[in-house]
């Protein structure tokens, strides 16, 4: 009888609920508020999900690195766009000064290392040399590209 009332789906109501549901679908079960309360709090599922769920997530450690200049370090990744313009370019090479937040955007026809290359060297032609590259760790840049 609690079982239906309490942990039917979607289920594991609070006390109140709990109880309402058994007034409605037992009513006369003679079953006190109190009763329901303690079975609410020894449900195992209710303990683990429901109750004690407060204070027990640990929150993510977050760190945000600042270069030690605006113009030391600088993130490239490669976005498709669409439609393609008039030059046949559906790509868009982003580079971004991680210090300065300043953003270069180069257009090309493919996400190859040869145009995050050419992105790069646009870049360090318009706002000069820089010391770090970031970019993603899949192998869209690494199959011998602007590394080298
Ligand atoms: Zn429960």
């Amino acid at each position: 009888m609690f079982v239906q009332c309490h942990s039917k789906k979607p289920g594991h109501w609070g006390a109140g609920k709990t109880w309402a549901m058994l007034n409605q679908y037992y009513p006369g079960h003679g079953m006190p508020f109190a009763r329901v309360q303690t079975l609410v709090a020894e449900c195992a599922h209710c303990q683990k999900y429901r109750i004690s769920d407060g204070g027990l997530v640990i929150p993510p450690k977050r760190t945000v690195l600042q270069p030690p200049d605006p113009w030391n370090t600088v993130s490239l990744d490669g976005v498709p766009i669409s439609p393609a313009d008039i030059h046949g370019n559906n790509h868009v090479h982003i580079s971004k000064e991680m210090g300065s937040n300043v953003i270069n955007l180069y257009a090309a026809s493919a996400k190859t290392e040869a145009a995050a290359a050419d992105a790069i060297f646009t870049h360090r032609a318009v706002f000069g040399p820089f010391t770090y590259l970031q970019s993603d760790p899949g192998s869209d840049y690494t199959r011998g590209g602007p590394g080298q």
